[in-house]
């Protein structure tokens, strides 16, 4: 098998992602000549709104070679209107490069982004980027990964006289100086190099020092770091080396296959576009393969591989290996393909908070918008559509306005539509307030027969839904109880006050069917009148979505800041003094805290500093919170509902 890197480069906006993945592109010979951000000729963005506005909005992966192995590069969207795109493209990298900007520094998205590689265990090398830009400070920089991200990092490529043109990089890859700062660096974790540095013997071979880096790298214990610029294309080589020399490859499984989806494209020609990562098995063109997740089988009717816009048909891809899989209509993105055994945990960190309303200029338009959307869906799930035909109501879930922005350029471009978006609200949550019985006699109008009681109870903070049931396949067959098991996500899309219900425990503890009177869909018609039944008894607490923040301000403003936060129902510890600097930890609700990045900024005339990320939600009281009107019948309008869920399951 041949070698191959899975790769991402990650990154907060502007630190130089773009340029870095086009400068990789040029120096493996993929392209002739580097692509510009600046210019709007980048390979890898593809989108008008990515080119007019300089930023990446979603993942595209390219191959490249260096040295006889095979470098799959995926370029991660850096808004944070995108972090789940990002998330989701994380889970199958091997390795990343994380850069951080020489001048801007760790940003509160590089510590986010750092945060979740530790939780997925990826190795990670650091490229400090913008070395030769003016305000260049490593040393700044430096203390800043220490204090924020890590104090294990081993500089392999140092640089002299940083912020000016004339910076010299210490490649330690070919230059003398370079191998002395990684003797240096590997000497503060490695003892037998320490012994050597002590004795001032520097014959130490490169072989052996890049061996212990790459174990130290591997295991999470040391994160190598490498300066550069990427604009001029310095430093370039050097990354490439030290992906090639320390990067973990992808194992090779050989058996059925099995991988993930981790992004869609649309193809003009071919409609969806699966980017997949097989971990086990191979697949090739004309094969039919199982998605599991949807379970239905799919057809690959070409398998391509990406060398910036171009691409080729490569046949086959093997364990290991990523590719975009044409032919797979019914795949949505998270999608497990073939086995779901031998793959890593799936786990996606954001969640969008937002909630917004769209709708199509022209009112004929709503089934060809609704289509559209579905079709977006598939590309991210997240979105999590809903549609209240009756109401022309139709909701979608965002992270932030920026995503707005190219969701509208996107149903314009490729759907020819033009749409309008409400105001963005916060999507809170609801969980049950106690411990209470739901139940429901679903036996008229006849025909059909359908009993359930359920215990419900509130659940720990971020479990979610645990249900089970001890009811017996004589009272309720086991194929009904399926059923009810299935309907019950649904069932808890609204609460009392219209919101998703979540941290609870349903036990199914009693009912019953009927051999004569059960119709098949009788206890997914039962299954909401019994949870909503309980809902009433429990009653539900409002949770709204909170910001783990850290702010860095000049002392003189902390008074302000400390009513600003009160004033948005937050809570700190006490601030933390550093030279003239204040730096204040701790959470404010999403809700209130909306506009506050503007305030932070008129408040400190632009001198502060915000980092935040998602901190959970939090009992909220109601009047404080947002109520939202149920979408569609209420299962506890019981005759109504019954008349319209029995058309809906006919129609
Ligand atoms: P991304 O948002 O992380 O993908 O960053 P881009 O690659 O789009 O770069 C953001 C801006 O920084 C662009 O204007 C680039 O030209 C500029 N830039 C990128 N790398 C460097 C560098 O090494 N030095 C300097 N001076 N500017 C850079």
């Amino acid at each position: 098998m041949k070698d191959i890197i899975n790769i991402g480069i990650v990154a907060h906006i502007d630190a130089g992602k773009t340029t870095i993945t086009e400068q990789l592109l040029y120096f493996s010979g993929s392209t002739r000549s580097a692509g510009s951000v600046d210019k709007g000729t980048a390979q890898t963005d593809f989108m008008d709104i990515e080119r007019n506005r300089g930023i990446s909005v979603r993942t595209a992966s390219t191959a490249i070679q260096w040295k006889d192995v095979s470098i799959n590069l995926i370029d991660t969207p850096g808004h944070i209107d995108f972090a789940p795109n990002a998330e989701r493209a994380l889970q199958v990298l091997d390795c990343a490069v994380l850069v951080v900007s020489a001048v801007e520094g760790v940003e509160a998205r590089t510590e986010l982004l750092w945060r979740i590689l530790e939780q997925l265990k990826i190795p990670v090398i650091l490229y400090v980027n913008k070395v030769d830009r003016l305000g260049a400070d490593l040393e700044g920089v430096k203390d800043q990964i220490k204090n924020y991200l890590t104090s294990s990092i081993a500089i392999i490529q140092p640089v002299s006289q940083e912020g000016t043109e004339q910076f010299e990089v210490f490649d330690a890859f070919t230059k003398e100086e370079g191998k002395l700062a990684l003797i240096e660096s590997i000497a503060e974790f490695d003892e037998e190099v320490l012994e050597e540095y002590f004795v001032g013997n520097t014959k130490i071979s490169r072989e052996i020092l890049l061996k212990k880096l790459k174990k130290g790298c591997e295991q999470r214990t040391v994160f190598p770091l490498l300066c550069g610029s990427a604009i001029k294309g310095i430093g370039i080589e050097g990354l490439l080396d030290a992906i090639v020399a320390l990067c973990p490859r992808a194992k090779e499984i050989e058996g059925e296959p099995s991988g993930i989806i981790f992004n869609i494209d649309h193809d003009k020609l071919m409609g969806r576009v699966a980017h997949i990562r097989l971990y086990r098995g191979s697949l090739k063109n004309r094969d039919s393969v199982l998605n599991h997740t949807a379970q239905c089988e799919e057809k690959i009717t070409q398998i391509r591989k990406f060398y910036g816009q171009k691409y080729e048909d490569i046949g086959h891809l093997e364990s290991g290996d990523i590719g975009a899989l044409c032919g797979f209509n019914h795949s949505r993105v998270g999608d497990i393909i073939g086995s779901p055994n031998h793959l890593p945990k799936n786990s996606i960190v954001t969640e969008p908070l937002l909630q917004v309303r769209v709708n199509p200029e022209n009112d004929s338009e709503y089934s060809k918008l609704v289509e559209s959307m579905h079709e977006l869906v598939a590309e991210d799930p997240l979105l999590n559509l809903v549609w209240v035909k009756e109401e022309r109501q139709l909701l979608i879930h965002i992270t932030g306005l920026i995503q707005l922005e190219v969701l509208g350029e996107i149903l314009r471009k490729r759907f020819g539509l033009n749409v309008h978006f409400g105001d963005p609200v916060v999507i809170y949550k609801e969980t049950p307030a106690k411990d209470e019985i739901g139940f429901v006699s679903y036996t008229m109008p006849k025909p059909c027969w359908a009993v359930l009681k359920f215990e419900i109870k509130p659940a720990p903070k971020g479990s979610g839904v645990i249900y089970s049931s001890e009811v017996p396949n004589n009272k309720i067959y086991y194929r009904y109880q399926n059923q009810v098991e299935k309907t019950i996500k649904s069932a808890l899309q609204q609460g009392l006050y219209g919101w998703e219900v979540t941290d609870l425990y349903i036990k199914l503890v009693d009912g019953e069917h009927h051999i004569e009177h059960t119709h098949p869909l009788d206890f997914i018609v039962a299954t909401p009148m019994g949870i909503m039944d309980g809902l009433k008894n429990t009653g539900t607490v409002l949770l709204e979505p909170m910001l783990q923040f850290r702010i860095t301000v000049p002392e003189e403003t902390c008074g302000k800041l400390m009513s600003e936060i009160i004033h948005m129902r937050g809570q700190f510890e006490s601030p933390i003094i550093k030279g003239d600097r204040a730096i204040f930890e701790g959470e404010y609700p999403v809700a209130t805290s909306m506009e506050f990045p503007i305030r932070l900024s008129a408040l400190t005339s632009g001198r502060g500093n915000l980092s935040v990320s998602f901190g959970g939600y939090q009992p909220c009281p109601i009047e404080l919170g947002a109520t939202t009107p149920y979408r569609g019948v209420n299962p506890l309008d019981r005759s109504k509902y019954i008349l319209s869920i029995r058309s809906a399951l006919q129609g």
